[in-house]
């Protein structure tokens, strides 16, 4: 698939819709502009590629609305070699998101089809992050800890297990509600016992399942 100049010019106009939207972080714009979220979409639903939406990626699941990708990669506040883990890889488009923003990505993704998929995929685009099978839900111990964990799917609660594998001064982001609507937490860890909360409203995600999931 081609990157032209109409795709760029879409891209451009998608940043100008986030600006106004109030994302603000120059880094995470740039990352916007540059990675082709049409690649990611099939043949059919290419013309919607740069709207402001999620869309049906197979198997039940969406590729996240870019407010919100460009959101969350904003309050996780990413520094060039963080170690980052997100959870539910889906097509990948966020992973990329990170990538560009210089973090060393970890993903996680529950649904087998998917996982193969985006795992198979994402490296023919240039993008390598490092790709897990399983329940995300209770994060990925054998790695921690993590600089910064995000939840791209709708949790019922804040699992423990991705708490405790945050580091000191680390930030996990994640979407908690019910199975329609959920408020994004941001959550940084001050210490072992200590969480600081902020609170953010009004997203859509599929949910989180797995043990600490529904
Ligand atoms: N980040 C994705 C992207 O950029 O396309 C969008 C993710 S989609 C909104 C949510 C994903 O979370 C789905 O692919 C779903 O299969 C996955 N998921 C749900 N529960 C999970 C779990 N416990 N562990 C890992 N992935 C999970």
């Amino acid at each position: 698939m081609e990157d032209s100049y109409k795709h760029k010019g879409l891209r451009k106009q998608l940043v100008q819709v986030l600006q106004k939207k109030g994302i603000q972080s120059s880094d995470v714009l740039k990352a916007i502009n540059k990675v082709p979220r049409h690649f990611f979409f099939d043949e059919a639903l290419l013309p919607h590629a740069y709207q402001d939406k999620a869309f049906p990626i197979g198997e039940g699941q969406t590729i996240s609305q870019p407010y919100t990708v460009a959101f969350q990669s904003e309050k996780l506040e990413i520094t060039t070699g963080q170690k980052v883990l997100e959870i539910g890889t889906g097509s990948g488009y966020q992973a990329c998101i990170l990538l560009e923003l210089g973090a060393r990505v970890y993903t996680i993704e529950y649904n087998k089809k998917l996982y193969d998929r985006t795992r198979s995929f994402l490296p023919k685009m240039g993008y390598r992050p490092k790709f897990f099978h399983g329940d995300g839900s209770l994060g990925l111990a054998k790695h921690a800890p993590f600089d910064k964990i995000i939840v791209t799917a709708g949790a019922p609660s804040v699992p423990g297990s991705l708490l405790k594998q945050l580091t000191i001064g680390g930030i996990l982001i994640i979407p908690v509600g019910d199975s329609k609507k959920q408020q994004m937490f941001k959550l940084i860890k001050i210490d072992d016992k200590k969480v600081k909360k902020e609170v953010f409203n009004n997203f859509s995600f599929v949910p989180l399942l797995g043990e600490e999931g529904w």
